[in-house]
């Protein structure tokens, strides 16, 4: 599939999960209005049944207006014009709640005309539901200071919720298919980041294999003239072009093989007390008789530099490092290897004044295959797999890798590794 058609595919599922949760949550919320609607019509025919009712036990008239007011969401007043008895008005609550469906907890009050104050009455639970002890409601005063009483019902809302067992069913649901949505479009673009790794692994893998492997093929070539034999310098400087790079494909193939043996787990390191400041000398003295043009520095200032390591692996590390330091640099490489003592044990820093690494690809390069593209400017073959050896060897060997670094001005690779105690 091509990126921009992916990138389509993904605006629209995008979209579309954008559009589905949008009408899910507009029709939670009509069928909620509508449930509290219904929930205070009911709740006005039963109050005004037992207004009447307590009008005509006290031998008034009814009203003929509405004596209903609801001043919140869940606070109803009842303007009675007349007396009201606090017992009576209980039962008939009762009555009228449970005849019309209501199981509610609720709370009522009695307006006091006497003292003008709201006379806390009764806190009353027809759902059995809930046993702990609530803090009575407030009742607020209604302006029109006649005899009235007000109800509260302070679990409102969770009722209602309660009542909208099939939309929170359905919400649940469909939250679980918009993971699996999710979950399976993650997959397909961290399948699709895969594939392009390894497309670009497969790309590399062919150029670094192809230059030793026709440099042989011509070396052989010259070879197999017998006319080789009269001239044997030039016999053994093609052997010697054939050996050395094999050995590079050999090496190339060693790296790529040492990846999957880590992550099978299946790499044995044979750990034994190592001088740091030997193994360091002896890479660098190395890469300095190679090297025209530069020389690496070093200041190996640690006074604890043993540590329990691989010297193989160990060695191969830190070559891969001052490697990085040299093939990433646009002029005359400046690298330098220092050591310090750390709390934890000994720090080795690897720096270079090279094209340095932003921000953003700082993380990824210690993955598998990552390469920072550098377009046409920089042409470094590789393949990308160094620092994930270097990061693997760091973990196994019980130390912490850091990285610091700035674009075009270079980079510090500073690795802590755990010291022993020499007796
Ligand atoms: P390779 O060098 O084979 O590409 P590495 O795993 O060693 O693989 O490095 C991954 C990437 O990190 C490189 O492609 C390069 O872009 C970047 N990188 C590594 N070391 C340095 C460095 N010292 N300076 C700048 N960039 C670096």
């Amino acid at each position: 599939m091509k990126r921009k058609t992916l990138r389509y595919i993904l605006i629209l599922a995008i979209v579309s999960v954008a559009g589905i949760i949008s009408i899910q949550i507009y029709w939670f919320s009509r069928a909620f209005d509508i449930r509290e609607k219904q929930f205070n019509q009911t709740v006005n025919i039963a109050l005004r049944n037992v207004v009447d009712q307590i009008l005509t036990y006290n031998g008034s008239p009814v009203h003929q207006i509405n004596p209903i007011e609801q001043l919140s969401s869940n606070y109803f007043v009842v303007m009675v014009n007349d007396e009201i008895d606090a017992n009576l008005l209980e039962t008939l609550l009762i009555n009228e709640f449970k005849a019309h469906g209501l199981e509610v907890d609720f709370e009522y009050g009695i307006y006091n005309c006497v003292n003008e104050k709201m006379v806390y009455g009764n806190s009353i639970s027809l759902s059995n539901k809930s046993k702990s002890k609530r803090t009575p409601a407030e009742f607020a005063i209604w302006e029109n200071n006649d005899y009235y009483f007000g109800v509260v019902f302070q679990n409102k809302q969770g009722m209602l919720l309660n009542q909208m067992g099939i939309w929170i069913f359905l919400s649940v649901v469909l939250f679980v298919v918009i993971t699996f949505f999710a979950y399976a479009m993650f997959i397909i673009l961290k399948q699709r980041k895969f594939s392009e790794t390894q497309k670009q692994f497969i790309n590399n893998m062919t150029h670094e294999f192809r230059t030793p492997i026709s440099t042989i093929q011509l070396s052989s070539g010259v070879l197999q003239d017998p006319g080789i034999l009269k001239t044997p310098d030039r016999l053994f400087s093609y052997v010697k072009i054939i050996k050395e790079e094999s050995n590079r494909l050999l090496n190339q193939v060693e790296n790529i093989l040492q990846v999957s043996i880590i992550e099978d787990k299946k790499l044995r390191l044979k750990k034994e007390p190592l001088d740091v400041h030997e193994i360091i000398g002896e890479i660098v003295a190395g890469f300095n008789l190679v090297l025209q043009d530069s020389n690496i520095e070093t200041q190996l200032d640690a006074t604890r530099f043993i540590i329990s390591a691989d010297r193989i692996n160990f060695t191969n590390m830190i070559r891969n490092l001052i490697d990085n330091g040299i093939k990433y640099s646009t002029s005359v490489p400046e690298v330098s290897v220092c050591t310090k003592d750390e709390k934890k044990g000994v720090l080795i820093e690897i720096n270079d004044a090279g094209i340095g690494i932003s921000k953003e690809h700082q993380k990824k390069i210690f993955n598998k295959f990552y390469r920072v593209s550098t377009g046409n400017l920089h042409d470094v073959k590789g393949f990308g797999l160094g620092l994930n050896f270097v990061k693997n060897m760091v973990k196994l060997h019980g130390g912490v890798i850091h990285l610091e670094s700035r674009l075009g001005e270079g980079s510090s690779f500073k690795l802590i590794f755990p010291t022993v105690h020499e007796d």
